[in-house]
């Protein structure tokens, strides 16, 4: 199977006074994988419902494959879809919740089934009813169900929220292997940032409505385009800074700039794994608060009265204790501006 492209263009939606989305454009490559991740009520949803028809568009379209589909109803679209909330029939076992809306021969559906749970990996619990199995596993055969179609594109809204953190983990991994067997072209909503950095090919940061930022994971986290993907994706430091040129000083630091900015006063935002702290005795700086976080360890200070975090990971310095002088270093990472 390969994937289609899929275009949202100019995407507009009111609730009465609520602009749920102000002019989206999105455009997904063939078998891409992309996350729209942003802050609840920022329109993920509505833009996943639109593109599956489930939601009327104020202005704007959707096109898959090339062809418009704004109009055209949600069981005509070919599309996959999976929920939050498990969303299998109670009364019906795994292999038939799967089989359910194939329009095959039973005899082919029911292959088409098995051969989708041999690919989620739930061959043996093909006659277990829901209640039988696991928030986790429940998911995996909605998986199933969405793919044995065939759909063009699949749609999945914050499919791994309900479970715990170690089984997200897990069957994030997994969908992102199916995924890229199968090469469907896919969305996946989320609103938890490791999730859509770990799943995506390109992760569309949104904000009030609109795209504020859509490129490869390391991207938005290295280089956010903006403050508030800087904010919303990873932690920052909040720093004043000069600009000159194409650099900002911070704390003595000269940093390059990812957008180009007029010279003056600024607010920096630095993620703390750019900002070192080194025990130095004649330092008048000290740490105000140690935390060991396993695989990495933070600490926070003040500098001139600006609290800093600093992060380092697990082993590499000795502990640093509340009170242990330090001195700050700020490795030269591409810094974003407010
Ligand atoms: P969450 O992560 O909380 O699900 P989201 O980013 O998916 O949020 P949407 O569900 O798309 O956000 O909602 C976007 C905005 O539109 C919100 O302000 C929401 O309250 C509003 N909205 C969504 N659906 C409706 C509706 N049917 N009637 C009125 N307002 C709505």
């Amino acid at each position: 199977m390969t994937g289609v492209a899929v275009h949202l263009d100019g995407l507009r939606r009111t609730f009465g006074a609520v602009h749920a989305l102000d002019d989206l454009d999105l455009s997904i490559e063939p078998g891409e994988l992309v996350a729209l991740l942003g802050p609840s009520g920022c329109g993920k949803t509505t833009a996943l419902r639109i593109l599956a028809g489930l939601e009327e568009a104020t202005a704007g379209r959707v096109l898959v494959d090339g062809r418009d589909v704004t109009r055209l109803p949600a069981n005509k679209r070919d599309m996959g879809m999976v929920f939050q909330a498990y969303s299998l029939f109670p009364h019906l076992n795994t292999l038939q919740n799967v089989e359910f809306g194939l329009r095959l021969r039973r005899s082919s559906a029911k292959n088409r089934a098995a051969e989708m749970l041999e690919l989620v990996g739930l061959s043996d619990l093909r006659d277990r009813y829901p209640h039988q199995l696991s928030g986790g596993q429940q998911q995996r055969v909605a998986l199933a169900r969405a793919l044995a179609i065939e759909p063009q594109v699949l749609l999945l809204d914050e499919p791994l929220s309900a479970l715990d953190a170690k089984v997200r983990v897990q069957l994030r991994d997994e969908i992102r292997r199916i995924q890229t067997e199968v090469g469907t072209t896919t969305l996946f909503v989320t609103h938890d940032q490791e999730e859509a950095l770990a799943i995506a090919d390109r992760v569309g940061v949104m904000r009030a409505g609109r795209l504020e930022q859509l490129a490869t994971p390391s991207e938005v986290y290295l280089r956010p385009a903006t403050a508030f993907v800087a904010d919303f994706v990873g932690l920052s430091n909040r720093l004043p800074g000069t600009v000159t040129g194409d650099t900002v000083e911070v704390l003595g630091h000269r940093l390059p700039l990812v957008t180009p900015h007029a010279d003056g006063a600024v607010t920096a935002l630095i993620r703390p794994e750019a900002i070192e702290a080194v025990p130095d005795p004649d330092s008048t700086v000290k740490v105000l608060t140690s935390s060991f976080l396993g695989s990495l360890s933070r600490v926070t200070v003040s500098v001139d009265d600006h609290l800093v975090v600093a992060q380092v990971p697990s082993g590499r310095l000795p502990d640093l204790p509340p009170g242990t002088p330090v001195r700050i270093t700020i490795q030269p990472v591409a810094v974003a501006l407010e």
